[in-house]
């Protein structure tokens, strides 16, 4: 008997057929003999329009006074899809009990919207389980000391399932999605993309932090600190599939590198349209610049990604950083308030319509002009590349957003990631 964690994303939940359909999967696993923790997101589409319609009545305001209370909206949408859940897992003659992160509870600091994890109390959950039932708790939440419920960041139910499955020690955790497990790149955007049957942790990360939403990047994290069993996999194959066979599919996230296997040099290709551009122009060229641009806009808590500075003329030079879109606005705003009239900054502009493309493969440690290689096959489409931004197993260019699929693509085919190529 082991235990084990599933989680249901928003398609997977996305209407009481398919509900009906987890239920009966989850029940073969239960069946089977093992103890269940199951966490779904919010059936597809309810997280969004929870969050249009805050939208619609905040307008004018600046999001963040209103944080605590779209934690408390957004949260709404886990709670109902668990409940539909436990329901349907009655319905299938087991015995469920569903939870709200307050309840069990997963405690979480008091950064709202985007909180983090810091403990779950699993006696409640434990105890259940013991008592023979299937344990449903809510993805995405959690509550503070406050009391206050929190939310942990758009994709965040991945980041529930594998923090619970960590803190249970769970045998395996398995994220259950709308496609049959991490691909070389997503199979949206590159029809051609593969299916990777294992990826290291080291490349996930890097790929969900660049972008790859298949996994929030949290839960990466998590599963990288406990060592957690992680396999993605498709919640679309028919539910009565063999047990054995479901548990080798999809792809397996693995912690240690197979020295025998041979390592693509590139395995996975990420883009990002997420992010805005912002250039301070005209910069003295003297020491303290990067602190006094960047201290700025650390302090209001905003995150900078790729940055470049460019070599100075007649002593002066640009700055250029990218932040995540929804911070445009007010790094913008700040900057413009404090850092041009103490700077002597000549200008700030900026501009939203970039992405962030990145090749990644551990690979990339033990070769040579891959990074040449990206860019000659970037400037043989005619890309214009902005900035760029390297680390051992990763290289990322920021280009114009109207070119993104075509270098995706591009890239993709000149790694060799095709399905052809394999
Ligand atoms: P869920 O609702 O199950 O959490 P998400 O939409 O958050 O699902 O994540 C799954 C999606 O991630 C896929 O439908 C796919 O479009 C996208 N995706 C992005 N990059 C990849 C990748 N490298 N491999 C697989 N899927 C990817
Ligand atoms: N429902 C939340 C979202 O849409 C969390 C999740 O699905 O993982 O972001
Ligand atoms: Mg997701």
């Amino acid at each position: 008997m082991a235990l084990i964690v599933h989680k249901y994303g928003g398609t997977s939940m996305g209407s009481t057929e398919r509900i009906r359909n987890v239920a009966k999967r989850v029940a073969k696993w239960a069946r089977a003999g093992h103890q269940m923790v199951v966490v779904p997101s919010a059936m597809s589409g309810e997280t969004n329009r929870l969050l249009g319609l805050a939208k619609e009545l905040a307008s004018g305001t600046p999001d963040d006074d209103h944080n605590r209370e779209l934690d408390m909206l957004a949260s709404t949408g886990e709670q109902a899809s668990s409940a539909l859940l436990a329901i349907a897992l009655q319905s299938e003659g087991l015995q469920a009990v569903s939870y709200a992160g307050w309840q069990v509870q997963v405690k979480t600091d008091s950064a709202f919207t985007k909180a983090r994890i810091e403990r779950i109390d699993d006696e409640r959950v434990r105890a259940d389980l013991d008592a023979g039932k299937v344990v449903v708790i809510t993805g995405f939440q959690g509550v503070d000391d406050a009391g206050n419920i929190t939310t942990l960041g758009r994709g965040g139910s991945d980041t529930s399932a594998v923090a619970i499955a960590a803190a249970m020690k769970a045998n395996e955790c398995l994220i259950y999605t709308d496609v049959d497990g991490v691909y070389t790149t997503d199979p949206r955007v590159e029809p051609d993309a593969r299916r990777l049957a294992t990826v290291s942790f080291e490349e996930m990360l890097e790929m969900a932090s660049l972008g790859s939403k298949v996994l929030q990047i949290r839960s990466v994290e998590f599963a990288g600190k406990y060592k957690v069993p992680l396999r993605v996999l498709s919640s679309f194959t028919p539910w009565d599939i063999d047990i054995n066979e479901e548990a080798k599919s999809g792809t397996l996230i693995t912690f240690e590198e197979d020295e025998n296997m041979e390592q693509a040099v590139v395995s996975g290709i990420a883009f990002n349209r997420d992010e805005a551009k912002i250039s301070v122009l005209g910069v003295p060229d003297k020491p303290g610049i990067a602190y006094h641009i960047l201290g700025a806009v650390a302090d209001a808590n905003i995150e900078v990604d790729v940055i470049i500075q460019n070599l100075s003329k007649d002593g002066r030079t640009d700055f250029s950083f990218t932040v995540h879109r929804n911070d445009y606005a007010k790094a913008v705003d700040l900057l413009k308030a404090k850092v041009l009239p103490t700077l002597g900054a000549a200008d700030i502009v900026g501009d939203t319509k970039i992405c962030k493309v990145s090749i990644v493969g551990i690979g990339m440690r033990s070769h040579v002009g891959v990074a040449s290689k990206m860019f000659r096959v970037l400037s043989e489409e005619g890309i214009n590349i902005q900035m760029i931004s390297t680390s051992e197993i990763k290289t990322s260019v920021v280009i114009d957003e109207k070119y993104m699929e075509l270098a995706v693509r591009a890239l993709h085919k000149a790694f060799d990631l095709d399905q052809s190529a394999s």
